[in-house]
């Protein structure tokens, strides 16, 4: 059924954008946010003019994954805002929006409001047209997902998942959203796969490995690849540098790397 106040308009495409692709995960803390910006930067390292837009009205991370808590998109006079740039990636967020650290007690029309006016206002081609925008979803299947897949002409959506059994069960969902709304699941991520010591580089399955693959498997869609769990991917979102830019060499890097060459 058609949320409450959506458009209900044919799908389109987001002006100034190529391709849109969608990131999603059925739970939240599974690190789809990080997912999405280090996959948005590897699109951009293959020569894709790539941007990141930021959806989770309720916790958006993306200002502090790419250091830009404190900039502000600006006006252009006609009703339209800039992206914020950062790290070459063209970004939007409602955390720009917001005042920092509120709460966002918002109802279901207001949050699907806000994501239609970003995707009509927002001058994504300032700097040139996008290939490609990475749409970090919020978790689960709510209004904003559903406003989303309803509103804008998706290219396909990325699932990102731990190996843990609860995790996967709730992908399990959001691939039915998917299915339901006839968007393409271009595949799988399995994050936080495996851990690997800073210190000694050995290797621990600690929430289990190789569910995701299993899942895959099972559903009959693509397993896109695993990203271990790694002290220097957390420190390095933290400090608005995420690990693509900040050690394109490193493993991990290029585990988001040889993910971003199959989408
Ligand atoms: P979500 O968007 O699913 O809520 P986040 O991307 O915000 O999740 O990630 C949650 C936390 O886990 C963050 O502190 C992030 O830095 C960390 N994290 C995510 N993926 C990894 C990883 N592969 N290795 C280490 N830490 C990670």
């Amino acid at each position: 059924p058609m949320p409450h106040g959506a458009s209900s308009g044919p799908a389109k495409k987001v002006p100034g954008v190529k391709h849109v692709i969608a990131v999603a995960s059925g739970k939240g803390g599974v690190g789809k946010s990080t997912t999405s910006v280090n996959l948005a930067l590897a699109l951009g390292a293959l020569g894709l003019k790539a941007g990141v837009f930021d959806i989770d009205i309720y916790g958006p991370s993306i200002p502090r994954l790419l250091g830009t808590e404190d900039t502000r998109p600006e006006s252009l006079g006609d009703g339209k805002i800039t992206p914020v740039f950062s790290h070459g990636l063209a970004t939007m967020s409602i955390g720009y929006l917001l005042e920092k650290d509120t709460a966002t007690i918002w109802r279901g029309p207001m949050v699907m409001g806000a994501i239609q006016q970003m995707l009509r206002d927002v001058k994504w081609d300032l700097d040139g047209e996008l290939d490609v925008l990475v749409v970090d979803l919020p978790p689960g299947t709510g209004d904003a997902q559903l406003t989303l897949v309803q509103t804008v002409e998706l290219d396909g959506a990325v699932i990102v998942s731990t190996p843990q059994d609860i995790a996967l069960i709730d992908a399990r969902k959001g691939l039915d959203m998917f299915n339901k709304t006839n968007t393409k699941v271009l595949g799988l991520i399995e994050n936080m796969s495996y851990f690997l010591c800073p210190s000694c580089g050995e290797r621990s399955d600690i929430f289990g490995h190789g569910g995701a693959r299993e899942t895959a498997a099972e559903k009959g869609i693509t397993f896109l690849g695993e990203i271990p769990l790694h002290m220097d991917i957390r420190e390095s979102s933290d400090a608005g540098t995420p690990i693509v830019v900040k050690d394109p060499e490193s493993p991990h890097a290029q585990a988001y790397l040889e993910i971003a060459r199959k989408i």
